[in-house]
């Protein structure tokens, strides 16, 4: 059976101070209130990490980075590698957010490089994909994103393959209030797995995660996690508000 996953994806928010009580706010929420089948992950920045899972109870909550560099190590100042991130507790990465696609310029060839080395430290990526507004009003976003997996973790070995989370975020939801319909999330969370059934089998497909991404707060949560095929969320602004956030992981 595959996973129930709510991961929280702060980007470039709190100190490392608000980002502690926010996580502690979170595992005391999480222990008080249940969750036990949601795997629920905490996507902190790089300086939160540390001292964020050594505040959460690491066998309810899991720590992912926003990122990791493209070269194992070496001279690449700022950068933080694959090992570096599994060195602090995290288990998790989130990988081709469509915010470091545009504003990093992220490319299919970079992220492939990022998620070998994610799985090479043991990394779980949670690996983004997701169409801009003027291709979704083109009616082309099946298409777009099946070429964003195509071109990169459908380049994977099976038993990599497997080791993925997806995450399906429409850039036009993100941060905008406006959420994808229930219809619209189905319908592309369906053919992501369908396309996943047709390169790797439908066994394989059928245990893969497809979180849904943009705008998810806690009233729509339970009908967008309703979904056959919805297995849980990427949450950006809701995950700030620890209420909110647990209010989202208990919509299933
Ligand atoms: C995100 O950035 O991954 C995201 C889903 O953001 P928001 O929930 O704020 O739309």
């Amino acid at each position: 059976m595959r996973k129930k996953v709510v991961a929280g994806n702060w980007k470039c928010n709190t100190t490392l101070q608000e980002g502690v009580e926010l996580a502690v706010a979170v595992n005391s929420i999480v222990a008080e209130k249940g969750a036990k089948d949601v795997v629920v992950v905490l996507g902190t920045p790089f300086t939160h990490i540390t001292k964020v899972f050594e505040s959460v109870d690491n066998s309810r909550i899991g720590v992912s980075a926003q990122n990791c560099a493209a070269e194992a190590k070496g001279a690449f100042t700022g950068e933080v590698s694959a090992a570096m991130v599994k060195s602090t507790g995290a288990g998790y990465v989130i990988l081709g957010h469509s915010e470091r696609r545009e504003y990093y310029g992220e490319t299919s060839a970079i992220l492939n490089k990022k998620v070998a080395l994610a799985l090479e430290n043991d990394l779980t990526p949670i690996f983004c994909c997701g169409e801009p507004l003027e291709i979704r009003e083109a009616g082309s976003q099946k298409a777009y994103v099946i070429q964003q997996l195509e071109e990169t973790i459908f380049q994977l070995s099976e038993s990599d393959f497997k080791k993925i989370i997806v995450a399906y975020e429409p850039i036009w939801a993100i941060g905008t209030g406006k959420t994808a319909t229930t219809e619209q999330a189905q319908e592309m969370h369906k053919d992501i797995r369908e396309a996943m059934a047709a390169k790797f089998g439908a066994d394989v497909a059928a245990e893969i995660s497809i979180l849904y991404g943009g705008s998810c707060n806690p009233k729509n949560a339970a009908e967008l996690f309703a979904n056959p095929d919805v297995d849980g969320g990427l949450i950006g602004g809701a995950s700030l508000k620890a209420e909110d956030f647990i209010q989202i992981i208990n919509a299933y």
